[in-house]
């Protein structure tokens, strides 16, 4: 794409410089994630040979609808809150992405997840679009009423803009199937039934599916096993390292240890990390940081400092927090053979770089974490259909297109000489990229 050379590269370039001068106060060595992600598309547009045309409607988001909402306090204060959801592109059927409740959200974050969101649905080819929500809140420090009155009014307020046929929302930080009932509940109510189709990641008995809870750990460990068999690696006793121990962090520890005799050596949440060379009994952690709110207090493994959970001598590191932890300052002292990014975009470009560098295998977050996405479009074809499958059904399926998809990726790899990451862009870019030109313009 000839002239996108210059046309590109200077947006991209003037983004990176126009969040440096105004938006973007990351820690030092992290990047905005909507530079990383337009940046992203447009290295692989470049190198598909994409028109300037296409490239322009796939950096632009559809829909950026932005709420500002009252909420009673417990102590009757009223606390005026910020909300988005954010549609990133339809074309292949209703927008679907997590609902994340973060006290330093903002538009350009939620545009860079929504765009991820759309990439990663077509890597699993799913017929969905991306999209992204969610309110800048300290939820933490709010009590359990607190929460629902704002779930309720936000969704009320985003109301006009989901729904089963048009964008679908689902549990990301700090949100959980608590909040998706809520959710639905506030929705179904405007309009005098229960949809169930509205949101995804439900309690079971609300619609939600069997396996949904553990679908995107599950699925990060399904494309690990296959990295580790091409890397002839063997699962059993190999060492692990989790960043984060939420849904998808504990999950992924548990489903590691349990299912496959992996050695979990060290997790962190975001008070703190631990550490034990002989293996964390994962499951007394889990309800341990289910009582206490934290994994710190836990007597079987040694505090470490947070930051050196990255650079432990292990064969798997999955983070599985937030964005912008492996960056140009710690990547070049990670010993982990295969970084799996649970997370969304814990990985900076430049991180990226040295890692590839260093011989690091990373299964790109669009690929890796797909798991969550994938069943949650199980969920919603059961919800459509009032007919529900078993745990093994569901499992059996994530695994088929888990493992198809890392497939794809790989062969595109493979063709291209080129990293994961730049081959699960190029294999959804490009399917999102022919839907464009297939449907035309309206009018
Ligand atoms: P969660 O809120 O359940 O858990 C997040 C965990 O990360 C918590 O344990 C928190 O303490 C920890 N954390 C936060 N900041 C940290 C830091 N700086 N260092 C260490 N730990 C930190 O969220 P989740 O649903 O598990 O999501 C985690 C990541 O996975 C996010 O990037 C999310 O976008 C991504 N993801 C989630 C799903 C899903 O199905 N929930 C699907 C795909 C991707």
């Amino acid at each position: 794409m000839g002239e996108l050379v210059t046309g590109t590269e200077g947006a991209a370039r003037q983004a990176i410089e126009f969040s440096k001068s105004t938006g973007w106060h990351g820690p030092p060595g992290t990047v905005d994630p909507l530079d990383i992600a337009q940046e992203q598309l447009r290295a692989v547009c470049e190198r598909m040979d994409l028109s300037q045309n296409t490239f322009n409607m796939l950096r632009h988001m559809e829909r950026c609808f932005m709420v500002s909402f009252p909420v009673r306090m417990d102590d009757g204060r009223i606390e005026l809150f910020e909300g988005y959801r954010v549609l990133h592109c339809s074309s292949r059927g209703p927008g679907k992405g997590g609902i994340r409740y973060s006290p330093d959200l903002n538009l350009r974050e939620v545009s860079a997840l929504a765009m991820w969101m759309s990439w990663k649905c077509a890597v699993v080819d799913i017929p969905y679009g991306g999209a992204k929500g969610g309110v800048r809140c300290n939820a933490r420090a709010m009590s359990s009423g607190e929460i629902e009155r704002l779930t309720r009014r936000f969704t009320f307020e985003i109301s006009p803009v989901i729904g089963p046929d048009t964008d679908i929302p689902a549990p990301d930080i700090n949100t959980n199937e608590q909040t998706m009932a809520w959710m639905m509940d506030t929705y179904s109510m405007g309009r005098g039934k229960t949809i169930l189709g509205v949101v995804t990641g439900k309690p079971i008995c609300l619609g939600g599916s069997q396996g949904r809870r553990q679908a995107t750990a599950r699925g990060c460990l399904f494309v690990t096993l296959r990295a580790m068999e091409k890397l002839g690696m063997r699962a059993g006793g190999a060492r692990v390292a989790v960043q984060g121990f939420g849904n998808v962090g504990m999950n992924a520890a548990l489903i590691a240890a349990q299912d496959y005799g992996m050695k979990v050596v060290a997790v962190s949440d975001q008070f703190g990390a631990l550490h034990n060379a002989d293996g964390i009994d994962v499951a007394a952690l889990a309800e341990h940081s289910q009582r206490a709110g934290r994994i710190a207090g836990f007597d079987g493994a040694e505090p470490i400092p947070p930051g050196d959970l990255l650079e432990l001598d292990v064969d798997v590191l999955i983070p599985a927090a937030v964005e912008n932890q492996l960056t140009s300052l710690n990547a070049p002292r990670v010993r982990a053979r295969i970084v799996c990014e649970a997370a969304n975009g814990p990985t900076t470009p430049e991180a990226d770089t040295i890692l590839r560098e260093n011989g690091v295998t990373v299964l790109p977050d669009i690929l890796a974490n797909a798991g969550g996405v994938t069943v949650s479009y199980f969920e919603w074809v059961q919800d459509l259909q009032s007919f529900f499958w078993s745990e093994e059904q569901v499992n059996a399926k994530l695994r088929t297109v888990m493992e198809t998809a890392y497939e794809r990726v790989e062969a595109t790899a493979q063709r291209e000489k080129c990293d994961l990451r730049t081959a699960a862009l190029m294999s959804g870019v490009s399917i999102i990229a022919k839907s464009y030109e297939l449907r035309g313009l309206y009018p």
